[in-house]
Order: C-alpha cells, then sequence, then structure tokens
C-alpha cells in the first residue's frame, strides 16, 4: 500500500496534475510507502499565484498578528514534534532521538521570528539637517521560493519559512522528493495557528518543478540547500533571472586533533560527528586530520567505539544509527570505500561487512586510516557512515590541508591549547568552527553558512542574515513643511 503524497497550495492539499509521481521510500525496510506528487510548471505557477495573492495582503499584516501566528506554531510544532520526528523517522531512515534533535533546532528557528517586531526596528536619525530626519525600513520581497534537501525535511524548511513568512513574504517550498511528507504536516501546522491560506505554499517536485520556480517572474528570492553541483546551478540560473538567491552547497568537514587533545573526547566526538544520521549530515566529521603521532592512539580509540554501536531501523529504542537514504546512495557509498581500499587506504573497520537483516538500505561504519588527500575517499563528499583519517606531521600542514580543499562548510579542531585554537580559528578558511565541539551548528540568533564552495551567494541562512536575505531596505529622508523657512535653493543638498 502506497499513500499518495500531494500538493499544498493556498490552504489546502491539491492532488497533482501532470500525471507525474516518484516513488518514498521507508530506507529501514526497503519498501516502498508513497508516491509523491511530481509538479509540472502550470502547478508551479498555481502555487506561486496563490502565494502572489496572498502577499498583498500578508505583507501589510501588522507585527503583533505575525509574532502571534508564530507563538501559536511554535506550540503546536511542539506539540507535534513526536509525530514529525516519526514521519522523518519513516522516510529519511534517522533514529527518533535524531529526528527530535531535528525538530528541536528547527523549533529555535520558531522562537528567534516571534521577536520579528524587535528584528525588523529600523534606524532613526533626528535632525540630520535643520528640520530634516533620516530614518530606515526594512519591506518583504514578496513572494520567496525554498528548494530543500533529503537530510534536514523538517530542519531545513524551518530555517527559511519561519523568516520569510515574518518578514511579511509568502512562500513557496519545494521540499526534497526522497522525504516529502514533513512538510505537509508543517503546512497543516501553520493554517491551524492561524496563517491565511496561500502564505504557505507546498510544490513536490524534482528539476522540472525547481526550473519553474527559477524562472518564474513572480518569485524574487530562491534559499536553496543541497549538494554543490546542484547550489551552482541554483545560483546563476536564479540571479541570472534577477533574483536574490542564497544557495548553500555540500561539505567535506574536518576535525583536527593535535598531540595535547584529550583523547577519549576526542574519540568520541569523532564517532558522534562521523557517523550520526549515517553521516548524512552536511555537518558531519568525514575527515579526521591528526597531527603528530596522535593517531597511534586516537585511530584504536574510534576503533574500539565502533562494534557496539546498534545499526538497524531507527524507529526502534536503542537503535544509533538508521539506514542510508537510497539503495543506490548505499552502493555509491559502498564504492567509495573500495576506491579507498584500492588506493592504499588502510581499512580498519569495514561498513560493507555489516550484516542487518532485512531488505533496508544499511551500511555499517567505515574507518579509513592513512588516506591521503589526492584518494577519492578524500576529494570527495561521500554522504555516508565513513571517516578518513589524514595524518599530518604539524599544526600549519594540517591547516593548509583544509584550506587546500575546495569545500568549507564546518570545521573543528581538539586541543587544549587555547593558542592554538585561537590561531585555528583566525586562519582557517571555514565558515562555521567548532572548538572542542565538533558539529559547530551555529544557534538561531547567529546565522548558518560555509564559504568557498559551501555557499554561492554572501548571505548566510537564518538569524540577522536571514532577516536581511528577506527584506530590502529604504532610507526615508524627512522633512515637514514649514513655510516660514521655505525658499528655492538649487545648491545640491547638504547636511550643515
Ligand atoms: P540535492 O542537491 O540532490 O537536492 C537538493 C534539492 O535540489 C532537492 O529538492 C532536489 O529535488 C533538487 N534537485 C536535485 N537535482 C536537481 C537538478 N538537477 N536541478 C534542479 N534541482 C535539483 O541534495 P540532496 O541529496 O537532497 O541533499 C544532500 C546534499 O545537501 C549534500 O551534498 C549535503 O552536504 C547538502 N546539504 C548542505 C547543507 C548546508 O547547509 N550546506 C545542509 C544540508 C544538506
Amino acid at each position: 500500500m502506497t499513500t499518495g503524497i500531494h500538493h499544498w497550495i493556498n490552504g489546502a492539499e491539491q492532488a497533482g496534475t501532470s500525471g507525474s509521481t516518484g516513488p518514498v521510500f521507508n530506507p529501514a525496510t526497503g519498501e516502498q510507502t508513497g508516491a509523491v506528487d511530481l509538479a509540472d510548471a502550470r502547478e508551479v505557477d498555481a502555487a506561486v499565484q496563490s502565494a502572489k495573492e496572498a502577499a498583498t495582503t500578508w505583507s501589510r499584516s501588522s507585527l503583533s498578528q505575525r509574532a502571534g501566528i508564530l507563538f501559536a506554531f511554535r506550540h503546536l510544532v511542539h506539540e507535534h514534534a513526536d509525530e514529525l520526528a516519526a514521519i522523518l523517522t519513516a522516510e529519511h531512515g534517522k533514529v527518533l532521538a535524531d529526528a527530535r534533535g531535528e525538530i528541536a533546532r528547527g523549533l529555535e528557528n520558531v522562537e528567534f521570528a516571534t521577536a520579528i517586531p524587535q528584528l525588523l526596528k529600523g534606524d532613526y536619525s533626528s535632525q540630520v539637517s535643520t528640520g530634516v530626519d533620516v530614518y530606515s525600513i526594512r519591506q518583504p520581497l514578496g513572494v520567496v521560493a525554498g528548494i530543500t534537501p533529503f537530510n534536514f525535511p523538517g530542519m531545513v524548511p524551518l530555517w527559511m519559512c519561519v523568516n520569510a513568512i515574518a518578514c511579511g513574504n509568502t512562500f513557496v517550498l519545494k521540499p526534497s522528493e526522497k522525504d516529502p511528507s514533513a512538510s505537509l504536516l508543517l503546512a497543516r501546522l501553520w493554517k491551524e495557528a492561524g496563517l491565511p491560506d496561500g502564505v504557505f505554499n507546498v510544490v513536490h517536485g524534482d528539476k522540472t518543478a525547481v526550473d519553474a520556480l527559477l524562472d518564474h517572474p513572480d518569485v524574487a528570492a530562491i534559499s536553496f540547500v543541497g549538494s554543490t553541483p546542484i547550489a551552482r546551478y541554483i545560483y546563476e540560473r536564479g540571479t541570472q533571472a534577477g533574483k536574490r538567491v542564497q544557495a548553500l552547497g555540500g561539505a567535506k568537514n574536518h576535525m583536527v586533533v593535535l598531540p595535547d587533545a584529550d583523547l577519549d573526547l576526542a574519540a568520541d566526538a569523532a564517532v558522534s560527528a562521523a557517523y550520526g544520521a549515517a553521516g548524512e549530515r552536511c555537518m558531519a566529521i568525514s575527515v579526521c586530520v591528526t597531527v603528530g603521532d596522535v593517531a597511534d592512539d586516537l585511530v584504536p580509540a574510534i576503533a574500539k567505539r565502533l562494534p557496539s554501536l546498534r545499526i538497524g531501523n531507527g524507529a526502534e529504542a536503542g537503535v544509533e544509527m538508521g539506514p542510508l537514504i537510497t539503495a543506490e546512495h548505499r552502493d555509491k557509498v559502498a564504492g567509495y570505500i573500495a576506491a579507498g581500499e584500492e588506493a592504499g587506504a588502510t581499512v580498519v573497520a569495514d561498513g560493507r561487512a555489516a550484516d542487518v537483516p532485512g531488505d533496508g538500505f544499511f551500511l555499517g561504519t567505515t574507518l579509513l586510516d592513512n588516506v591521503t588527500p589526492q584518494m577519492s575517499v578524500y576529494t570527495d563528499e561521500i554522504f555516508g557512515p565513513v571517516l578518513s583519517v589524514v595524518r599530518c606531521e604539524t599544526f600549519e600542514e594540517a591547516l593548509e590541508l583544509i584550506n587546500a580543499n575546495e569545500f568549507a562548510n564546518g570545521t573543528a579542531i581538539f586541543t587544549r591549547d587555547g593558542g592554538a585554537a585561537r590561531e585555528f580559528q583566525n586562519d582557517v578558511e571555514v565558515g562555521m568552527i567548532g572548538i572542542n565541539v565538533p558539529i559547530p551548528v551555529p544557534v538561531a540568533y547567529y546565522s548558518f553558512g560555509g564559504w568557498k564552495a559551501s555557499l554561492f551567494g554572501d548571505t548566510h541562512m537564518y538569524g540577522p542574515e536571514g532577516i536581511n536575505f528577506y527584506t530590502r531596505g529604504k532610507v526615508v529622508t524627512s522633512r515637514w513643511p514649514d513655510p516660514a523657512t521655505s525658499q528655492v535653493d538649487l545648491g545640491f543638498p547638504t547636511t550643515r
């Protein structure tokens, strides 16, 4: 039995009309559980028109009305967290505890946006010249769209839509077609919270739907999160069409371990950050860069922790790591392990040997030592439970390695040396840094984003930069008529 997964347009579910659907699986069982409608350009246009119509009144809604709806939405998401987590686990495969964590981090963004009356305050300068005042205001863009990846089907849409809507925009979400159902529960909760119809819409789809959004003249801005080749494409095509675009791409996150680091802390962190969510996190650690001879102790310490990790269906209590998203992706990751072995990496733990009963898309944990920067396991984003160890002689060598990498999303250093940590923080060319913190995802009142091939555009996502992205600034220079002082003056206006 497969469930039909439909669009959400103008405050109601709408069955697709394109005649095209995509399969949705439960990755832990390998069964197809859903068929998601894939929109054509006409259906995308219907969603955009609904958002455009709603924007005429929503953009003028009072800040207190918006804050009230955001508070109600926050309450509802919190109340439905278990239901949402179950959907995430059933379609993505991540374990329930991880799914709840994803929702908690998404909720932080809703909480941030409840302060929208404060966040949209402008500046005011009185008497810049005699009788003249200057002030700034920020206004919404209109219809904005979000295109999101499979690995955070709850949190990443919340990174985008809450701030966009709080700023007075209307929103069209194109979620990943691999795990699309969470977006529909969010849509229902928005409606229940009192959001007017048309302000939040969901169109499911693939490249056809994405291209229709990129080319649509009524879409003012695009927020994208996904892999680097698609992020680059979205940025180029979207900006060519005159849109504001922020496009976050892939990652290869390095964790540097200096010889003075606490070994147990570093080993625990490496295991948690490399294998959590089966490595399908854009902030996962995929490379451990050891300095000096710390690898001689660290590699066995990591390896020792692996056999006890429970791999299985994430819906079952006590399971720590679930499957990969599809059978094809599992096979691709296994192919990288084979390529690493062939290229001379030492296979300390081999995930291909894991035996999980059933037809789920499982792969065990892999630890590769003596990886070199030339190997494909190092150069490519694998996005699976594979940790590569690159051994360096010095701190400088480790830093150079990271700075030479095309990706620059997150990185971390493990040390007790404050001076080294400070030097690392200042000299590493990466957007998000952890000091003895392996997954440094910024809290919602900072902004999230990498550098180089991990982000196209100049605005990071959510937090203060999110508010800037979803608004346009105006500066008003104002003088109220005072007939007593009025005169003709053809000189250029100065403030003195
Ligand atoms: P993806 O790039 O395959 O897909 C992302 C979105 O783009 C989906 O909605 C998909 O439907 C759409 N898409 C796919 N191919 C397209 C095409 N040819 N043309 C137009 N649209 C297309 O990414 P994914 O596999 O869903 O997610 C995993 C990737 O996302 C990883 O690379 C991961 O690092 C990255 N990611 C990055 C961040 C970040 O913050 N930088 C966060 C999460 C995930």
